[in-house]
């Protein structure tokens, strides 16, 4: 049993920002939250603005390799996706698990305690499974507690490279290592994988370009079966809801409905193109939708219906997927200043709900569903962000949080706390140097690109 106790100048509890509050960790749960305190002898100062730790519900970990590259000759949708093959067909093993490591240190850094990783590169280059065959899923599950931090590992199944009116295309060239070939097969596989402290199996349909409805309906049994997350890639572009639209004669909500996918623990990603038909769906089956505001302007996505997501009743999460950057206050802002620009109007999302997003729903949406806030009970995650730095200095107390949310950045982040250990200490990695295990690990899988 390990008890550490936490004195935060201010600190958001439930609805509140209150002062001086003591946190007390027993065996990373919190046991007690005290406000108006003083500071008890022994115990660690945060400061600034304690927020609860965030959730980060859509990962790809190693697109980190990809930052910078992808916006060389203007950036077109191709640069992106030659890149992101070029990465993938690079990854073993080894690389994966250093590459990953560094990729969830940066996180930890921004103040994320747990991700969401959709994985998907399960294989050999030829699509022959690793002596291990989950030898990918443990790299990226060991990195994360070499990270310090908790990890859902969505192990998805991935088995077509499209689909078109005719049906589904056969995967070539480094699609062959995302498919185990058959969903039958990807259950085998996927049940090897264990929950343990700070892990979490859960499952991924890739998206309805990659999956047929009888094997999304298989996957969606298997985490029935193990109470587990399940997420998919939903509607991102039009041109994916076009084709389903001529395969399915339905959208793909409308598909993995069919399929019986939808329910309080599905989490569909991006939901950028949806009919008004969708948003009941999501609705009426209490699903999460996940948005990821900074790779969907970074890909000339779009902006998905956040406003009428949330006027459905429809919890939103957040996620960095492409980690076009690593930044869970601006994927937060993000949402409300797209809306902003599309409604010209202001004060859609109060800051509140969009921290709700990065913490409490993303934390759902991941399968941690006691994690997301400071009160007792809760898992023993802590973030301060410095409200004296040069972006947030002269703020007022009554605007803290409002100033965290939309002035802040993952550089304002001092202090982080995971299941009451302290991963980030005044701005720095307690056990990685997080610019040079990155600096190394991508030049390893990137080489001369
Ligand atoms: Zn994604």
């Amino acid at each position: 049993v390990t008890d550490a106790t936490f004195w935060c100048e201010r600190a958001v509890v439930g609805a509140a920002t209150e002062q001086s509050v003591v946190v007390e960790i027993s065996d990373g749960r919190i046991v007690s939250v005290t406000a108006d305190s003083a500071v008890p002898v022994g115990a660690t100062r945060l400061p600034g603005l304690v927020i609860p730790g965030m959730a980060n519900a859509h990962s790809h970990a190693f697109h980190r390799a990809l930052r910078g590259r992808t916006q060389v000759d203007r950036g077109s949708f191709w640069t992106w996706r030659d890149l992101m093959y070029k990465a993938a067909e690079r990854l073993n093993p080894d690389n994966y698990r250093r590459l990953a490591t560094a990729t969830f240190a940066e996180m930890a850094m921004a103040g994320i305690s747990a991700v969401g990783e959709f994985h998907y590169v399960h294989h050999q280059l030829d699509g022959t499974p690793y002596e291990d065959p989950n030898a990918m899923g443990h790299a990226l599950i060991d990195a994360a507690a070499a990270a310090g931090i908790r990890i859902t590992l969505l192990d998805t199944l991935y088995l077509y490279g499209g689909i078109d009116a005719d049906g589904p295309i056969p995967p070539t060239g480094v699609q062959l290592r995302f498919s185990d070939l058959c969903a039958q097969r990807w259950a085998e596989r996927a049940s090897e994988l264990r929950d343990r402290g700070g892990v979490r199996v859960g499952a991924a349909i890739h998206s309805v370009r990659a999956v047929d409805q009888e094997s999304m309906r298989e996957v969606a049994a298997w985490a029935s079966r193990r109470g587990a997350p399940v997420h998919a890639h939903v509607s991102e572009q039009p041109a994916e809801n076009d084709a389903c639209l001529l395969h399915y004669g339905r959208t793909p909500t409308g598909v993995l409905a069919g399929a019986g996918v939808l329910g309080p623990k599905f989490t569909s990603v991006h939901g950028t193109h949806l009919t008004s038909a969708d948003v009941s769906l999501y609705s009426r089956h209490d699903c999460t939708m996940c948005f990821c505001p900074t790779t969907e302007r970074d890909l000339g996505d779009g902006i998905g219906p956040s406003d009428q997501l949330v006027e459905s009743n429809v919890a939103i999460s957040l996620g960095t997927d492409s980690h076009a950057c690593i930044d869970m206050l601006e994927e937060a802002r993000a949402l409300e200043l797209n809306e902003r620009l599309r409604s010209v109007s202001r004060g859609i999302h109060r800051a509140e709900q969009l921290l709700t997003m990065a913490t409490v729903a993303g934390h759902r949406s991941i399968g941690w569903d006691n994690a997301g806030t400071i009160a007792v009970g809760q898992r023993g995650d802590l973030v301060a962000v410095s409200l004296d730095s040069v972006r947030t200095a002269g703020t007022a107390a009554s605007a803290a949080l409002e100033t965290a949310i939309f002035a802040a950045g993952a550089c304002d982040i001092t202090d982080v706390v995971v299941d009451g250990k302290i991963v980030v200490q005044e701005r720095r990695h307690r056990s990685i140097n997080v610019s040079e295990a990155l600096f190394d690990a991508i030049g390893e899988v990137m080489g001369d690109v």
